[in-house]
């Protein structure tokens, strides 16, 4: 994970990579926060498409094309909103899918270069720490079984969410 991981300061909708996550809803319908920000980069033609797609399941992650963004793709996965009604374990493991169901459409996908911004943090309300910890672990796992992907970007919209990062992937190679 140490030479896959890179953690920025920034806008996702600024990032030249192959493949950006969208922090979505399961309808897939427009939103604020990421999805405001990657609709706006993409044009409407990204809306004209998640318009005629299917809802998506938590944890479910499912891939269109970047339109005008700088990303050539978008990934866009549905976390589970942290303070709806549910099982504690069970939106953990779902959130763990949202990054794996990720990466690994990406990697399929041949992309070398993907970036996820703090997915559930924003509206879904998660404690920041345990989003974190569960994208770490989520992507460390995913990454060992990848055949295209080189790089991973955390896109942190804060730089207090970034140094947050940045002590628990220390932490976390140390374990
Ligand atoms: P969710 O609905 O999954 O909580 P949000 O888009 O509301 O998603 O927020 C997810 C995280 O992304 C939050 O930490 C928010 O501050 C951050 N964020 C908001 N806009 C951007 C952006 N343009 N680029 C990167 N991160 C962003």
């Amino acid at each position: 994970m140490r030479q896959y991981a890179r953690i920025l300061t920034g806008r996702i909708e600024a990032l030249r990579v192959d493949v950006v996550v969208n922090a979505a809803n399961r309808a897939l319908a427009p939103g604020s926060g990421v999805d405001g920000a990657l609709r706006a980069a993409a044009g409407p033609e990204l809306t004209r498409l998640t318009d005629t797609m299917a809802p998506i399941a938590e944890g479910e992650a499912v891939m269109t094309p970047g339109f005008a963004a700088m990303a050539r793709y978008i990934v866009h996965t549905a976390a589970p909103i942290w303070p709806a009604p549910g099982d504690r374990a069970h939106k953990i493991a779902a959130l763990e899918r949202c990054y794996a169901n990720a990466i690994r459409l990406a990697d399929t996908h041949d992309a070398a270069t993907i970036a996820f911004p703090c997915i559930g943090t924003g509206v879904y309300g998660w404690p920041k720490e345990l989003a974190c910890d569960t994208a770490l672990a989520a992507c460390a796992e995913a990454s060992a079984q990848t055949r295209a992907l080189r790089e991973i970007v955390f896109c942190c919209f804060a730089e207090a969410d970034a140094a947050l990062y940045r002590a628990r992937l220390e932490r976390f190679l140390e374990t």
